[in-house]
């Protein structure tokens, strides 16, 4: 079997995020799709070992929050590489919550949807659960972030979680590059920081050497230190 198949379906990226009772939690998934358009219903798959999955489990009531291009690797980093029995994801994020309680997030987000859990299915690592659309609206006319988008564009990663997570193979032989283009990864989160694009998120110019990076910089991704870096090759 040629597993590579598989990585030619396409997706978006989105934020779900759901409640337990006070508290409100959210996560990156690409995996959101529609299933019936009367009633509405869309099908979500949410690795069990993440604190949304339990929350949704619980309130029975999740949203996504459909992120446009412009959506910063912070933002994705917040939410895809962080987890929120560590750490507020929401306490730098603009939000609101809406008629589930569930929180919607407004930075980058080009609509959203609001469902309540009709069904679920136990596929091992994952739960699909199916969620009746009880309200959605359009927030901005931006075009939506694909996921090839995000790891093309971006140079985005997936965390071990992911559905679609695969195993990537290391490059056998590599070309040793001058110092001044020298690309280093995060040990965290396997972002490569690439001085020819620079983090302009962050403010980082193209064309910055990684050892010219501030100190107080950070991964976009996980947001790990500089000192978890390492030179790539
Ligand atoms: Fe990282």
């Amino acid at each position: 079997m040629n597993k590579k198949a598989i990585q030619k379906i396409c997706y978006g990226v989105y934020i779900i995020s759901s409640k337990m009772g006070e508290k409100i939690n959210g996560q990156i998934a690409n995996t959101v799709f529609q299933i019936t358009s009367e009633p509405p219903t869309v099908a979500i798959s949410i690795n069990k070992q993440n604190m949304t999955h339990d929350y949704i489990k619980e309130s029975k009531v999740f949203t996504v929050s459909v992120l446009g291009k412009s959506a910063s690797m912070n933002l994705i980093g917040r939410f895809g590489f962080k987890s929120g029995r560590e750490t507020d994801k929401f306490k730098e994020t603009k939000y609101r919550l809406g008629v589930t309680g569930a929180p919607i997030i407004l930075d980058n987000t080009i609509s959203y949807l609001e469902c309540e859990v009709l069904s679920s299915s136990d596929v091992g690592t994952h739960t699909v659960f199916i969620g009746k659309v009880i309200d959605a609206d359009i927030l901005s006319d931006e075009e939506p972030m694909t996921y090839a988008y995000y790891h093309e564009v971006k140079g985005g990663k997936s965390p071990k979680t992911a559905p679609t997570y695969v195993t990537e193979e290391t490059p056998k032989e590599s070309v040793k590059e001058p110092v001044v283009s020298d690309k280093y990864r995060c040990k965290v989160c396997g972002y490569v920081y690439d001085p020819a694009n620079g983090d302009p998120d962050s403010g980082i110019k193209p064309g910055t050497p990684f050892e010219d990076l501030p100190d107080t910089w950070s991964c976009p991704i996980c947001g790990a230190p500089k000192g978890e870096f390492e030179k790539e090759g």
